[in-house]
Order: structure tokens, then C-alpha cells, then sequence
């Protein structure tokens, strides 16, 4: 088949599956498969696909059209200009995250310390190491697969952190200036309703934040106080719905000026508050 054929095809496969958006993850595929740009497809879509790369590309097709997402396949996902490498160990960086890290980046100075509870893939605590340098930035998991990809991320990039296998705090010491966390958030029940692409294939324990959704919210949240020094920062990522929970919960742990922040589609995303003095 020509590039444009095997596109086409694709495409066909994958509406027929019920995958969403065909037509743009038959190209991300091809791109990603015979390493080519657009210039390329315009140039010489009309020729043959070289065989083993249509065999590769047929293969990964069958594979996606059974709704393993397009960026286990692929192993990359970029987060913050930056690419990251994806097992299904990780959660999939999400383009909501950089909300978070962005709000971060407004207090994260040089020289200080900031902890990502629950690192997965390591997007946060990297993105924010490659912006803030001169910051020292730790990366916890309780996932040992997680830390893994996380550690290949760090030395990929060149970006390097500190990485802590633990259970949340367990086996954390230091004091930080902030803690920031994109923790599992989905209330179990709504975890079925979920596309099979993130139901069936992204880690569960990267997912359930148990039956109300909020269990490592309240757990993150009356610990960190211990670790953050006085006026740090807490910054989490939210559900759209969970905003008004996860403030009265961080105002009543003791911290202050807590605010609630919303992603670019105008969606309640990020929660940010600062350690009271001598709680
Ligand atoms: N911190 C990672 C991310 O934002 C993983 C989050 C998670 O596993 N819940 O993608």
C-alpha cells in the first residue's frame, strides 16, 4: 500500500472499532512507524510504504483497535515540550497536568526543595527540574514499574531528581519548600464509565481515589504538613467537581490563602495553599 492507502485504511479500522479520532491517530501512528513528516506524506504519499514498515504499522493498527492507547504503542508522550517515555506501568501525562505545573512554576524558586507525591511517569517533577534547574526536585511513587520509566525519564532529558520508592510519606524525611501532586482522583464507581482506552489499559492504581474519589487528597493533605516548611506550598491537580472539597479539607489541615484554579477549558484543575507558620 502507498502512505496515503495505508492511512486511509487505518482510519476505516479504527472508526469501525469505535476509536475516536481515526483519522489523527492513523497518522500519528505513520509518523511515529516509517519516522516521517508531513513534508514527507505531501511529497511522496503516492509511493510504497516499505514492506516491514507496513507490517510494523498493520500490526500496531490491530493492536490500537483494540483500544490500547496510541501512546503505549507509540512509548512516548510529550508533557511541557518535553517527551516522556510511556509504559503501562504510568499513567499517560495529560495536557490538564501542565496546569498544574504551571501554577507551580509562579512559586518554585532556585535553590528550593519540591516533592511530586505520586510521580508516575516523572512528567511533573522533571518538567519542573528542566524549568527550574537550580530547584532540587524529589519524585515519590509507590509503584516500582512507575519509578522505573520515571528514572529513564530523568536521565533522558538530563533533567535529574531524587527518586523515593514509598507508600505516600513512608519513607520521605526531608523538609520541603513545596509539595505538588496529581495523586489518583477517580471515584471508584465512575471508573467504569470510563473510554476502555484509560479503563482497560492505564493503570487502576493511577486512577481510583477510592469511593469518593478524595482518599489520597485527605491522607497527601494532613501529612504534608509535616514535610513542608512553614509558609511551603501545597498544589494539587483536581477533578473538575472536587475543587470545593479539597479547599475546605487543605483550609481545615491548616493551610491558608487557598484558592482554586481553573485548567483552559475554564474547568476547576488546581488547588494551591500555603502552610500556616507554627501549625
Ligand atoms: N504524576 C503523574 C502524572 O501526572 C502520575 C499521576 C498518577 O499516577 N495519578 O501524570
Amino acid at each position: 500500500m502507498t502512505y496515503r492507502e495505508l492511512c486511509q485504511f487505518a482510519t476505516q479500522q479504527m472508526s469501525s472499532a469505535q476509536i475516536e479520532n481515526a483519522s489523527v491517530d492513523a497518522w500519528l501512528l505513520l509518523e511515529a512507524v516509517c519516522q516521517i513528516n508531513r513534508s514527507f506524506f505531501l511529497v511522496h504519499g503516492d509511493e510504497h510504504v516499505p514492506c516491514e514498515q507496513e507490517d510494523a504499522y498493520l500490526d500496531l493498527l490491530k493492536k490500537r483497535c483494540t483500544h490500547i492507547p496510541l501512546q503505549y504503542l507509540i512509548g512516548e508522550q510529550e508533557f511541557m515540550g518535553i517527551p516522556f517515555k510511556v509504559t503501562p506501568d504510568v499513567l499517560i501525562p495529560r495536557q490538564d497536568t501542565e496546569s498544574l505545573v504551571e501554577e507551580a512554576l509562579k512559586y518554585l524558586k532556585p535553590g528550593q526543595k519540591v516533592l511530586d507525591m505520586c510521580t508516575g511517569s516523572g512528567c511533573i517533577a522533571i518538567s519542573l527540574k528542566s524549568f527550574v534547574p537550580e530547584a532540587e526536585v524529589t519524585a515519590v511513587d509507590v509503584s516500582e514499574g512507575a519509578l522505573a520509566v520515571a528514572k529513564e525519564n530523568s536521565e533522558k532529558n538530563e533533567l535529574p531528581v531524587t527518586l523515593i520508592h514509598s507508600d505516600l510519606f513512608c519513607q520521605v524525611s526531608d523538609k520541603y519548600d513545596m509539595i505538588v501532586s496529581n495523586p489518583p482522583y477517580i471515584p471508584s464507581a465512575v471508573i467504569a464509565t470510563l473510554m476502555p482506552e484509560v479503563r482497560d489499559h492505564e493503570p487502576m492504581q493511577a486512577l481510583d481515589g477510592t469511593e469518593d474519589g478524595l482518599y489520597f487528597y485527605e491522607k497527601i493533605t494532613r501529612d504534608s504538613i509535616l514535610f513542608l516548611k512553614e509558609g511551603g506550598m501545597l498544589l494539587y491537580e483536581i477533578g473538575h467537581d472536587q475543587g470545593q472539597a479539597v479547599s475546605e479539607m487543605m483550609t481545615a489541615a491548616g493551610y491558608v490563602n487557598v484558592r482554586v484554579i481553573q485548567d483552559l477549558a475554564g474547568l476547576d484543575r488546581v488547588v494551591v495553599g500555603r502552610r500556616k507558620e507554627n501549625v
